[in-house]
């Protein structure tokens, strides 16, 4: 490969399956969202950085480390749905902001405080309690969660006024609200930003001025068109990884599954492939096993659906995905025992998105970058370019 592995998980040359892992992407990404938005972001990197990892992500950002300073253009914070999470990135060493976007339990809190977590608070008791932990003069911050209609955490909009007492004796650092369906309907987007003005109308003498509002994540983001997101923050998850809305802000690629050819056959017409039976040769074929299978995140759901590229050639499945094992069609292209295969991502001038994969898949492109490193190692990569996995 031109670019050599960052932090190696393993010989990439012994490796019969991984995940290239592009960080320079994910910097170009978070350029572009920043852009977009206008305003400084916090970059999710939730479920591991939607299955990337987050430590990796972090430090590609230019969040701050113990040994690494923070970057100029780094992201205001992370957002995170666990503790575990982000005791994950405290006991790596990172020191920037953590932002837990789920609601957390009270008997949580003194562990929310020790990791110097900012966590999404709504109940009154709560806020109270919170500040009562932190040191007097500084008290710990955290963002007040409202619900605008997604109906899933947070105070409802039309209910804020009863936090008002424990809003002024603890005010937060910031207060947000998310969006069900921002990039699909603008109707719904802005029905969710009258309620959530609504709420701050009720609170804005409880408010400090300099309270951070956000609310847009990556369908935020795009529904602005140039505009620009509104408040003080935006928080992309997806289109960092370019899961979601590539083409739109003109993202690259990050997740890049690779797995080897590890069997070649020929079949005879009538002749079938995998479980089931579901696939039977048209004709003389040459069928090459594939080393990754729905265990690796490979969804099953590919089955005779799916394409994968082989030394630039797009090759079909043929028959079911297997838990360790795909196979494909490859009478097409010559290649050999110990050829790479790209299930996803590039190679060479050809790509399968996100977006596409999921799509064939039947699952959401979310589901299928979280899936991706259930088994196999991730390999991270200062920049990818447009290497081609086959030809070293
Ligand atoms: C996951 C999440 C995001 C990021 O959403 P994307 O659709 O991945 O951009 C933003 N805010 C909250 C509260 C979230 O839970």
């Amino acid at each position: 490969m031109s670019a050599s592995p960052i932090y190696p998980t393993r010989d990439v040359d012994f490796a019969r399956a991984w995940l290239d892992v592009d960080l320079g992407a994910v910097r170009h990404n978070a350029q572009r969202l920043r852009a977009r938005a206008g305003v400084p972001l916090v970059a999710m990197v939730k479920a591991n950085s939607y299955g990337v990892g987050a430590v990796a992500v972090c430090r590609a950002l230019g969040v701050p480390f113990d040994d690494q300073a923070e970057e100029p253009d780094a992201p205001w914070g992370v957002g995170i749905a666990s503790l575990d999470e982000a005791e994950q990135l405290r006991d790596s060493g990172c020191t920037g902001r953590v932002l837990c976007l789920q609601p957390l339990l009270a008997n949580e809190l003194p562990r929310a405080l020790a990791l110097a977590v900012r966590p999404a608070l709504h109940r009154a008791d709560e806020i109270l309690a919170w500040g009562a932990l932190g040191e007097r003069e500084t008290p710990a911050p955290y963002h007040l969660s409202i619900d605008t209609g997604m109906a899933r955490a947070g105070v409802r909009w039309d209910s804020v006024a009863p936090l008002r007492d424990a809003l002024m004796v603890h005010p937060p650092e910031g207060v947000f609200t998310h969006f069900h369906s921002a990039d699909e309907s603008l109707a719904s987007r802005n029905v969710q930003e009258r309620r959530f003005a609504e709420a701050l109308a009720v609170l804005a003498d409880v408010l400090p001025p300099e309270c951070l509002r956000h609310s847009d994540n990556s369908g935020g983001i795009v529904s602005r068109g140039t505009a620009g997101s509104p408040g003080a923050l935006a928080r992309p998850g997806i289109a960092l990884y370019a899961g979601l809305f590539a083409d739109e802000l003109g993202l690259a690629p990050v997740a890049h599954l690779r797995a080897r050819i590890i069997d070649l056959r020929d079949v005879h017409a009538g002749e079938t492939v995998s479980y089931g039976a579901t696939w039977e040769a048209p004709g003389p074929r040459r069928i090459a096993t594939i080393a990754a299978g729905y265990a690796d995140g490979y969804r099953r759901h590919l089955s005779n659906a799916g394409v994968v590229l082989i030394n630039g050639t797009r090759c079909p499945v043929v028959g079911r995905v297997t838990m360790d094992m795909v196979m494909v069609d490859v009478s097409a292209v010559p290649c050999a025992l110990g050829d790479v295969a790209t299930l996803l991502g590039r190679d060479g001038r050809d790509t399968l998105t996100v977006e596409m994969v999921a799509g064939l898949a039947g699952v959401s492109p979310y589901e299928l970058l979280v899936g991706l490193t259930l088994r196999v190692p991730a390999v991270y990569h200062a920049s990818l370019g447009s290497t081609n996995p086959s030809s070293p």
